[in-house]
């Protein structure tokens, strides 16, 4: 029999709108997957941990993150996209060697563990030559996490690969698909991530939707980033036929009202990343006019050189962002009559089922219900930032940091307990982490923020 897990007498938010939450209820975790919750499951032949003062529900789900960059963490914070290209893009990324890209998506992977993050997409644009690949999902494979590969461009010339490029996306993915991503049923599973209308010629996008569904993977895109979002690449791609279920798209804050309707009407999944877009000129979140059109987006981190690892942020800042939209459009408009502002549940399956949607693992994570992997997390309800415990689901998305999380469980193996990482020698990935940032930055001649 598999090893059985009792998480006991935690509270227990499912997500599942069907199976409820629970102030007080078990899940038996039985191997990699879930095989019960509820109250009092009598369970008396598995282990037994102890959930009283703890939320227990689904771990976090990132659905874009460009990993690599964990070794520049906070790097740019006062920077915008117009820095972020020519700095990150431009000077950084281009020296990065294999070694360079295991240590950032370490660190990466194991910060979003760490923060209670079980599922991230990896945005993976440092695919400077094959190597580089075969370094960056080791280090995903070596983390634990599960992961999306999202197999990128290059960034070996700014100029080549970005602003109206006319470089095709590598087809390295057909060597990479058998050679890691033989199987579906596993933690690591691939996606293409092709640079998209913004950036990119009319002929390229056309090669790279053509190699995605060749190759049989799902396609992660950014869209509407800034002034280069303005210009209608995906009404044309709609006219073209390219828009389909299996894409995700990624910020969307200067397309039309259209656009966005294009994209539900053709099953597409949306990636919001608040915080980097109100801070990086990405434009207005979309998320109040993707809500109104009856679409129900994903959230994501996107770069680290610019805010935090970890969705409690992320929650956050579409919760407020959005609120803050209606609260301003109903005060000078003088009515709240039609208005709807987005509540902490909608938020908390932003974060979580709507992150297993978008990257395709909804059948597998998202939420706890019986027969799902078990990516868990408990979070401490007895910490001082959230006793007494009133409203659980509020007690995570505006109450709850990383210093809540006690526990992190993904497809049944416990990653984090008692407040600390396990598999993973700390030590060596902070080593590595330093020594590669230390590289690059020498090579590159990146000169950091004066300080
Ligand atoms: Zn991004």
């Amino acid at each position: 029999m598999a090893n059985r897990t009792l998480l006991q007498n935690g509270c227990v938010i499912t997500v599942d709108r069907q199976l409820g939450n629970f102030w007080r209820a078990d899940v038996l975790i039985e191997g990699m997957k879930i095989a019960a919750v509820g109250p009092d499951l009598g369970v008396t032949d598995a282990e037994v941990i102890e959930a009283s003062n703890m939320i227990v529900m689904p771990g976090l789900i990132d659905t874009h993150r460009h990993l690599w960059e964990g070794l520049f963490r906070n790097v740019s914070a006062d920077g915008i996209l117009a820095n972020y290209f020519p700095d990150v893009l431009g000077v950084l990324a281009p020296v990065y060697r294999p070694e360079d890209a295991y240590s950032g998506n370490l660190i990466g992977a194991l910060g979003a563990i760490d923060s209670g993050i079980t599922t991230l997409l990896d945005w993976s644009h440092i695919q400077n030559t094959p190597e580089h690949s075969d370094a960056a999902i080791k280090a995903l494979q070596d983390s634990g996490i599960r992961a999306v590969f999202a197999y990128g461009n290059p960034n070996t010339s700014l100029s080549d690969w970005w602003f109206n490029s006319s470089l095709k996306h590598p087809d390295d993915i057909k060597r990479l698909k058998p050679k890691y991503f033989s199987s579906d049923d596993q933690l690591i599973t691939l996606a293409l991530a092709p640079r998209g209308p913004c950036w990119t010629t009319m002929e390229v996008v056309r090669h790279d939707w053509a190699l995605a569904r060749e190759v049989g993977v799902p396609i992660t895109v950014h869209v509407g980033v800034g002034e280069n979002g303005f210009w209608g690449g995906i009404d044309q791609m709609y006219k073209e036929g390219l828009l389909g279920p299996d894409t995700t798209y990624i910020h969307c804050c200067t397309l039309t009202d259209d656009e966005l309707k294009y994209i539900i009407d053709t099953g597409g999944t949306f990636s919001i990343a608040t915080a980097v877009e109100m801070q990086m000129r990405h434009g207005m979140p979309p998320l109040d006019r993707i809500l109104r059109l009856g679409g129900r987006p994903s959230l994501s981190v996107d770069v680290e050189t610019n805010v935090p690892c970890d969705m409690f942020t992320q929650m956050k800042a579409a919760f407020q962002c959005q609120r803050t939209l209606v609260n301003q459009r109903a005060l000078y408009g003088g009515s709240f009559e039609g208005e709807n502002l987005v509540t902490v549940r909608d938020v908390l399956e932003f974060a979580t089922i709507e992150g297993a949607r978008a990257n395709k693992l909804d059948h597998k994570t998202g939420s706890l219900i019986p027969g799902k992997e078990a990516d868990i997390i408990m979070l401490h309800a007895a910490r001082l930032n959230e006793f007494p415990l009133n409203d659980p689901i509020g007690a995570v998305v505006v109450g709850a940091d990383t210093g809540n999380v006690d526990s992190v469980f993904i497809a049944g193996r416990a990653m984090k307990r008692n407040g600390q990482l396990l598999n993973v020698d700390l030590n060596r990935a902070r080593q590595l982490a330093i020594e590669s940032r230390d590289y690059v930055v020498a090579k590159s001649g990146f000169t950091p923020p004066a300080f």
